[in-house]
């Protein structure tokens, strides 16, 4: 079943300096039951205004969104379910614990909120506290506690109401990279104990390719793909899909009589088979590890030099020239070149993209994106 259905929402606002802007354009998605799906994309692209109108706390300018069945939000119809009335569990950027509070009664909240009974209280905080590593801690202040611990605080209050949706809006963007992996299993482990919905905010890609089933990256305001993380970073539909999740390397190309030939360089063609949808202006993507560097005469390939050699910890990086660009390519240490060594180069299943869309580059302008 799915459990948050986004029917063509879109999020308009109005700024005194940046002029009209849509920040979240005809959004359409369903997360199903039990998964973990996240919105992934850099700054400005619509992730906390989408994240907010699940929640209810932005109205939709148009569309409509349904929780577990249940209509919450519908613009043409005004109905608008407030957010304590979604059943959801939320976890903020900022842990939002209640410094006035011992940790029992920051948990406990939310319970007395809905007028449950003292004895069923004790219960449930405790339980929560249990599957959040906080026993013993229930009469300290959480100023007293570290970042992870004041976390957890915030996950086991969403988690005590027993949502089936939690809300996960760059939850651990505070908390340093050693805990902030340890956290990532956490919350993987509570979504498997209690099995509830989650959708994740970030714009932190291995935190999300390492902890979604599916993702949802966008830009500006739009969509760009949704998908697993294995296919999103082995099968981008836009180039932007492709250098915003890992590492990429991008050549201009331009097709000639049948030949591909890279930017500056007519005399020597790529050896590369040509989609058929391809206009003439084109650009080739690549990952830097899927790149072969060859030794003149082990095989064919773009012939050039080795401008630059950094010896990284598990790979060498090579910067080549391919016509008048720079190619990025890494390898394992035991392919060993010079700097000014001839070399060959031959991309490995490279992916293929209209050239730059510059009313794209324009509206980032405008929104002061770059
Ligand atoms: P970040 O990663 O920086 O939090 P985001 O992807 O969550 O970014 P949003 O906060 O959803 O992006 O913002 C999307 C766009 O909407 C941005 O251009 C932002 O400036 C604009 N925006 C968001 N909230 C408001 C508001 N209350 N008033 C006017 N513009 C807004």
């Amino acid at each position: 079943m799915d459990q948050v259905i986004l029917r063509h929402v879109t999020k308009r606002f109005t700024t005194k300096t940046l002029g009209d802007i849509v920040a979240v354009d005809d959004f359409n998605l369903s997360v199903h039951e039990g998964e973990c799906f996240s919105f992934l994309g850099p700054s400005g692209c619509g992730k906390s205004t989408t994240l907010r109108m699940i929640a209810g706390f932005e109205d939709l300018s148009e569309g409509e969104i349904e929780l577990c069945g249940r209509p919450v939000s519908i613009k043409d119809k005004n109905l608008y379910i407030p957010p304590e009335e979604r059943g959801l569990g939320m976890v903020f950027q900022s842990f939002a614990v209640w410094p006035h509070m011992n940790v029992f009664d920051n948990v406990a909240f939310p319970l007395q909120i809905q007028k449950v009974n003292k004895t069923e209280i004790a219960q449930r905080v405790k339980e929560a506290m249990k599957h959040t590593s906080l026993t013993g801690l229930e009469e300290v202040f959480p100023s007293d506690l570290s970042g992870g611990q004041q976390q957890r605080i915030a996950l086991a209050r969403a988690i005590v109401t027993q949502p089936k949706v939690m809300l996960l809006d760059e939850p651990l963007s505070n908390l340093d990279p050693k805990l902030r992996e340890t956290m990532r299993f956490e919350i993987k482990e509570l979504q498997r104990k209690f099995n509830f919905t989650i959708i994740f905010v970030t714009h932190d890609q291995s935190e999300a390719m390492a902890i979604s089933d599916r993702m949802m990256v966008c830009d500006m305001g739009k969509i760009m793909q949704i998908d697993t993380p294995e296919n999103l970073y082995n099968k981008p539909n836009s180039r932007f899909v492709h250098s915003f999740l890992g590492e990429s390397t991008f050549i201009n190309v331009v097709i000639q009589d049948g030949k591909v030939f890279a930017a500056g360089d007519t005399q020597h063609p790529l050896d590369l088979e040509i989609p058929k949808d391809a206009g003439r202006n084109m650009v080739v993507a690549t990952r830097p590890n899927s790149i072969d560097l060859l030794k003149p005469g082990e095989g064919p390939g773009y012939p050039t030099r080795i401008d630059k050699r950094i010896f990284l910890t598990d790979r060498t990086e090579y910067l080549v020239q391919v016509g008048d660009q720079t190619l990025k390519i890494q390898v394992p240490h035991r392919i060993s070149f010079a700097e000014g060594d001839a070399c060959h180069v031959r991309f490995v299943s490279p992916m293929w993209y209209p050239a730059e869309d510059e009313a794209a580059e324009k509206e980032r302008q405008r929104r002061q994106l770059v």
